[in-house]
């Protein structure tokens, strides 16, 4: 199929590859978007647990990482929430805000975020052509061609917008990391983050299904990396929970590197060791017989006691026989829990990838490529990930609206 000029490709039909179609056909572009699943926007349709975490009100370089922040910096001048708002007014979708300036469709479901994208998309005049797999983009003298499960599609200006290598059943693939590098562009390493971590320890075992309200702290090689509090969610396989997503990305980080990775949980951060030291010395009653794993049971999760028991190596069997040194052992294995970490879940779980196209080959204020003129990128593909809370859905609009506007302008 031979494009005209003022014709546009989009490949990838995720959030970015959406909201450049949806604003580039607004502003006249004839836009094709090539999606290689059933439909567009998967992960769009399963994030934030089907409630769709589309932003959030506090943005600030600090939530998104790169190897070039500078980049980052400069994409999201001027792009704040309100822009982001307004964008999803201009489709029909309000926008609700709700803990810690998290952003959500006003209807709470993610659904509604798709199908609104792809009505305005197919108002504004997107062709969309699902189920069409792009296998290799190529740049000859000032256009691309593209072969695809389709058929050979050539354009004079193309967005890659093909996301991560994260969640390869909602469409997470590498093929944009191929089609980039073809054309000259260089890539950094990718790793799964906002994942689950794996751990050998036996005793999770017994563990497994027990949530509770945590901190966790990273140390590798014994030194300490960072420290995120949330959900501690104890699985037969290791570990997940929202302080374990928030802190993944330094674990995958640090394993790559083969550093040997632990965590410390403190099971009980609502209390200093003092207040807890108090608490438990304040329950000890020197005359009961009370054994000493029901009595833990008053303060912590009946699973949780037995390893508690034992790698605080207390020799007490009843209540009335601890004595002050052996709640001293009691609290540190409460508060210090240690676990070591093998390894994450992989990108297969991740929900989505560190690294990918190096952001020094491309312009902040555009997106156009350095080295290919007229080839845009948006969006995950990008050396840019945020944190959990609507930081990757920011930056995946805002880039879309970056190289819009700069692609708007050329025709
Ligand atoms: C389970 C889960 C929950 C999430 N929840 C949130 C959340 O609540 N808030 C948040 O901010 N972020 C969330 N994210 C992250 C967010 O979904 C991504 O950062 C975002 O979708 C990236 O947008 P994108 O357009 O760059 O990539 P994607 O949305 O992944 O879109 C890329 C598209 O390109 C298509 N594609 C790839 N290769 C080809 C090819 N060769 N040919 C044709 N098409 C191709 C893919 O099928 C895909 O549809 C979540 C991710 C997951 C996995």
């Amino acid at each position: 199929m031979q494009q005209g000029k003022n014709e546009l490709i989009i490949v990838g039909g995720g959030a970015a590859g959406l909201a450049a179609a949806v604003l580039c056909a607004r502003n006249g572009l004839n836009v094709i978007l090539l999606e290689q699943n059933d439909r567009v926007g998967k992960k769009i349709f399963v994030s934030g647990n089907g409630k769709c975490n589309i932003g959030n009100t506090h943005i600030s370089t600090q939530r998104f990482h790169s190897q070039n922040p500078d980049f980052v910096e400069q994409v999201l001048q001027e792009y704040d929430a309100k822009v982001i708002e307004d964008f999803f007014h201009s489709v029909g979708l309000e926008l609700i805000e709700g803990k810690e300036g998290k952003l959500f469709p006003m209807s709470m479901q993610a659904a509604s975020v798709v199908e609104l994208l792809e009505f305005a998309a197919q108002e504004a005049g997107v062709k969309i052509a699902c189920n069409c797999v792009v296998k290799r983009v190529d740049s000859i003298d000032n256009h691309f061609t593209l072969e695809t499960s389709q058929g050979i599609y050539t354009t004079h200006r193309l967005v890659l917008a093909s996301g991560s290598v994260a969640a390869p059943k909602l469409g997470g693939s590498s093929a944009g990391y191929a089609f980039a590098t073809r054309m000259g562009h260089t890539l950094v390493p990718r790793y799964p983050s906002l994942v689950q971590l794996v751990s050998e320890e036996p005793w999770l075992k017994q563990c497994a299904g027990v949530k509770l309200p945590g901190t966790a702290t990273l140390f590798a090689n014994g030194m300490q990396v960072t420290q995120r509090e949330g959900d501690l969610l104890f699985t037969p396989y290791g570990i997940s929970g929202l302080a374990i997503l928030d802190l993944s990305r330094e674990v995958s980080l640090h394993l790559a590197q083969f550093d040997y990775c632990e965590l410390s949980l403190d099971l009980m951060p609502r209390f200093t060791k003092e207040q807890l030291t108090n608490l438990l010395l304040g329950r000890v009653d020197a005359k009961s017989q009370k054994p000493l794993s029901l009595w833990l049971q008053g303060v912590l999760h009946k699973k949780l006691v037995p390893h508690i028991v034992e790698v605080s190596k207390v020799k007490a069997k009843t209540e009335s026989e601890l004595n002050r040194k052996e709640i001293g052992k009691l609290v540190y294995a409460l508060k210090h829990l240690k676990m070591s970490i093998s390894d994450t879940k992989g990108f297969e779980h991740a929900e989505v990838a560190t690294g990918g196209v190096d952001t020094s080959e491309v312009a902040p204020e555009t997106m156009m490529s350095k080295v290919v003129k007229n080839l845009y990128f948006a969006g995950e593909i990008l050396d840019v990930d945020g944190d959990r809370g609507g930081f990757n859905f920011h930056f995946a609009w805002v880039s879309a609206m970056r190289a819009a506007s700069h692609i708007s302008s050329q025709i």
